[in-house]
């Protein structure tokens, strides 16, 4: 295995504008892995011409879980919703590419499956709110706060895909 120094590394993202190395925080829930959606999540976010820079498969502690949904506590569905999340493995992801913020939360759908749009994650693939199969970061600061609960500064993977000629002029 070959380690690039990091001189390389500097050269070869920088290829990229800022703007189109924005990253957000994608979590398939322990519903999403037990119905064996993984590729299914993973594939619209790889046709749409996201770049993954970072996975892995964890079981969240009930006290990660606490941390990652903490603006919510409080609500009447906290407690399930955070033993929910660490009932089972978790795939963490994270996606880099230009508004992916904002468009992977139009790919996930509204909150409830039964608002989302049909042609949406959660549209297409869930029924109900406390089993709707995705978490996406809801903005720039969630994004940078749920990337660095989530990963390490090493895990997240800065390289060049051959396709970003042909997504970005
Ligand atoms: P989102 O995941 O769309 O950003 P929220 O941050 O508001 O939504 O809520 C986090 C998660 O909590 C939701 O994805 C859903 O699984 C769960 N949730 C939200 N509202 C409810 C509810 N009324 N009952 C049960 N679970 C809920």
């Amino acid at each position: 295995a070959f380690i690039l120094p990091a001189a390389v590394l500097v050269s070869q993202t920088s290829i990229l504008e800022a703007a189109e190395r924005e990253r957000t925080f994608i979590a398939i829930k322990p519903d999403g892995v037990q119905r064996g959606l993984i590729s299914e999540i993973i594939h619209r976010f790889e046709r749409k011409g996201y770049k993954l820079v970072a996975i892995k498969l964890v079981i969240p502690t009930k006290e990660f879980a606490e941390k990652h949904y903490h603006d919510l506590k409080g609500r009447p569905f906290f407690n399930g919703l955070r033993d929910f999340l660490s009932s089972g493995p978790v795939v963490a992801m994270v996606w880099e590419g230009q508004g992916v913020i904002k468009y992977g939360r139009k790919l996930i759908g509204a909150t409830s499956p039964h608002n989302s749009e049909p042609g949406t994650i959660r549209g297409d693939l869930a029924v109900s709110v406390g089993r709707n199969t995705i978490h996406g970061s809801d903005g720039p600061e969630t994004a940078n706060a749920e990337i660095a609960l989530w990963f390490k500064p090493e895990e997240l993977v800065s390289y060049t895909s051959n396709a970003e000629k042909w997504l970005y002029e």
